[in-house]
């Protein structure tokens, strides 16, 4: 069955934005759970993939209109690859400028020295019946030695360098970020199983 319509369940401004730009050309449009006036869905899992399933059911179930979810997150080598499925909450106040300064700080006392990093993002589809797919993105890269902002971004993307380029998510323009993000690596996946429909 060909999907028209989809929720994406999330209050995120900056990943709201990014699922439009990358559904709406093929003609799907987007509704947020914000858009919805939805509640937040509570992150209980332990895995990316738990915690998107649990945001893209809930809502499905709800509404009965198919939905997707993204669950993402920054994991840094030197820090055992903290902040992981924990980055939104590892921002004090979800003030992610200080979760940033709080990144460098705890990366400087560690006693691994390593810069790299990667994105993960799994992107889940729900259907009201309980069916439901799940596409993985990862994006490896380098955290910057202090903030590299820009006009674009959201979340820890001054931050990170991905690699083969030497300027940060934060100051790459939307599409040319969504060609290579854990979320556009993800969303390609999806969007591959949509055309397969
Ligand atoms: P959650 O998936 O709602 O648990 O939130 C994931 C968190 O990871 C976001 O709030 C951001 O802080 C961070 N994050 C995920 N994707 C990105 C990205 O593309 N750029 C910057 N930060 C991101």
């Amino acid at each position: 069955m060909k999907i028209t319509e989809i929720i994406f369940a999330s209050h995120n401004a900056g990943k709201i934005a990014e699922i439009r730009q990358m559904l709406e050309p093929l003609g799907i449009s987007v509704k947020s759970a914000a858009d919805m006036q939805l509640p937040d869905v509570e992150e209980t899992g332990t895995t990316f993939a738990e915690n998107s399933l649990l945001k893209s059911q809930t809502i499905a179930e709800a509404v009965r209109i198919p939905c997707i979810a993204d669950d993402s997150g920054l994991c840094v080598d030197a820090l055992d690859g903290a902040p992981g499925i924990y980055s939104a909450r590892y921002a004090p106040n979800r003030d992610f400028d200080k979760g940033m300064d709080k990144l460098l700080a705890e990366m400087a006392q560690s006693p691994n020295k390593s810069r790299n990093a990667h994105f993960t993002c799994v992107v889940s589809l729900a259907y009201p019946d309980g069916n439901y797919q799940l596409f993985e993105g990862r994006v490896d890269g380098t955290i910057a030695a202090e903030k590299m902002s820009g006009a674009q971004g959201f979340g820890y993307d001054p931050l990170f360098i991905p690699d083969g380029y030497d300027i940060s998510f934060a100051q790459m323009d939307k599409a040319e970020k969504n060609k290579i993000s854990h979320r556009g690596r993800a969303m390609k996946k999806f969007k591959e199983y949509l055309s397969s429909l």
